[in-house]
């Protein structure tokens, strides 16, 4: 369907309210309730023709940021939602230090800086993960068996049979909202180990805004790439 010469993409769903998406490659989708004429689905998205602008204009900014990241004084990383800027200083080496919404790192350790970005992600994943896990575990009724966080192709999070819950560094990109949605997902796996209505509803129950969370996982994907 196409509003305003932008093409969209119309998928029906059951859900009963609508939202529009800006596909990882820039196409734009919209999940609208499967009740609706074409007329009102046309009314629907001409109503939201600003938002759907705002997104793409939003989604060219991001992937003209996601090209190659240089390592150098004045880039920003993303770290819980924010962005924040690399300065290099006399910082002990070896590590990546984030003080007063800066990142600091040596310059002799410039060679090595993505590898110190990730262990600095993964450590403090580390430290976040086992509590948010905790704070829905009981509720759920699910009680992983280990949380790891490790490099996992193209996936934010995944769980295997035996209750282990893995999740990508990259998820410390994530704001703290979208990371608990993350949590949330992956701890419903493992009462569901699918993508089925009933697996929606258990996450709905929980966190009923979790359409938001799945957005901004959506259009900042590509520009979490390091
Ligand atoms: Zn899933």
């Amino acid at each position: 369907m196409e509003i305003s010469g932008i093409d969209i993409k119309i998928i029906k769903s059951k859900r009963k309210t609508s939202s529009i998406y800006i596909e990882r490659d820039g196409s734009v989708s919209a999940r609208v309730p499967e009740t609706l004429s074409d007329n009102e689905i046309v009314d629907l998205l001409k109503a939201k023709e600003y938002q759907i602008f705002k997104h793409l204009a939003e989604w060219q900014e991001l992937n003209e940021n996601a090209v190659e990241r240089e390592y150098v004084s004045g880039q920003s990383f993303l770290y819980l939602g924010r962005n924040y800027r690399l300065k290099y200083d006399e910082v002990e080496s070896g590590k990546l230090y984030f003080k007063r919404n800066t990142f600091y790192l040596n310059p002799t350790d410039q060679p090595k800086a993505k590898d110190l970005f990730v262990k600095f992600y993964k450590q403090k994943l580390n430290q976040k993960l086992p509590k948010i896990v905790k704070s829905y575990q009981e509720q759920l009724g699910v009680y992983p068996n280990a949380i790891k966080v490790m490099e996992l192709q193209n996936r934010w999070a995944s769980c295997t049979p035996n209750a282990n819950v893995n999740f990508h560094w990259k998820c410390a990109m994530a704001p703290i909202d979208v990371l608990h949605y993350i949590v949330v997902h992956e701890l419903v796996h493992l009462i569901h180990p699918n993508h089925s209505k009933a697996f929606w509803n258990e996450v709905d129950k929980i966190l009923p805004k979790y359409d938001e969370q799945i957005y901004w996982l959506k259009l900042n994907g590509a520009g979490m790439d390091l």
